[in-house]
């Protein structure tokens, strides 16, 4: 299989071609379809799989058509630490390149009126950690009645550093029809129990 059998469109492929990617990984060959058809995703993948372009390829797809609000998101990525996000970002920039998507980066240690700022330009993509989000939702700063893409990486890691109770609040303030996709490096009772809550019909993969 080769990425052009995936369904992605060609500013998308042009980028993978630029980063000499030429195989899809088989979180990609699994994801990548199931996300573009709109289908929600419960995926059991390690970091180092190639996950991150797993979701960020065909969400950077889904949003290529249309525009950001000022201040609503149309899609979230959650991450459980800033060095993650960060990570996120850069893929975003990377894969995006042929695309002119918005995105904001909400972490702590960042000045939060230059993220206030960037907020009011609109955003296609937001990359978050929990707390950050929260503390600018509180703020006024924040719409999340547009955000109809959902990704929430690393479940495992947000469950042990205690922010699920965060996350779920999140996902309370996000419209219920919504695309949305959940990772975790494993799947502990604990884990799939979350992962039904906020999913809806998912398709389960797991590499
Ligand atoms: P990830 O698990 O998404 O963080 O990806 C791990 C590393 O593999 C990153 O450095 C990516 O740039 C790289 N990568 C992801 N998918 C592919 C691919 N299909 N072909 C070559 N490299 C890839």
């Amino acid at each position: 299989m080769t990425f052009d059998d995936l369904g992605l469109r060609p500013e998308t492929l042009h980028a993978l071609a630029d980063l000499g990617y030429q195989t899809p990984t088989p979180i990609q060959e699994k994801a990548i379809p199931m996300v573009l058809m709109g289908r929600d995703v419960l995926g059991v993948a390690q970091t180092g799989t190639g996950k991150t372009a797993g979701f960020t390829l065909p969400m950077i797809d889904i949003l290529a058509e249309g525009r950001g609000r000022a201040r609503m998101p149309r899609s979230l990525i959650l991450e459980p630490t800033r060095e993650l996000a960060a990570q996120v970002a850069e893929s975003f920039d990377r894969y995006g390149k042929y695309h002119r998507l918005t995105k904001a980066l909400l972490i702590g240690g960042e000045s939060v009126k230059d993220q206030q700022t960037v907020l009011q330009r609109g955003v296609d993509v937001l990359i978050a950690t929990p707390g950050r989000l929260l503390d600018l939702f509180e703020r006024g700063q924040i719409l999340l009645a547009d955000t109809k893409l959902l990704v929430i990486d690393e479940a495992d890691r947000m469950l042990d550093m205690g922010f699920m109770p965060d996350v779920e609040r999140i996902v309370n303030l996000l419209p219920p029809l919504r695309q949305t996709l959940f990772f975790s490096a494993t799947m502990a009772p604990e884990i799939r129990k979350l992962g039904n809550k906020f999913l809806h019909n998912p398709k389960e993969i797991s590499v």
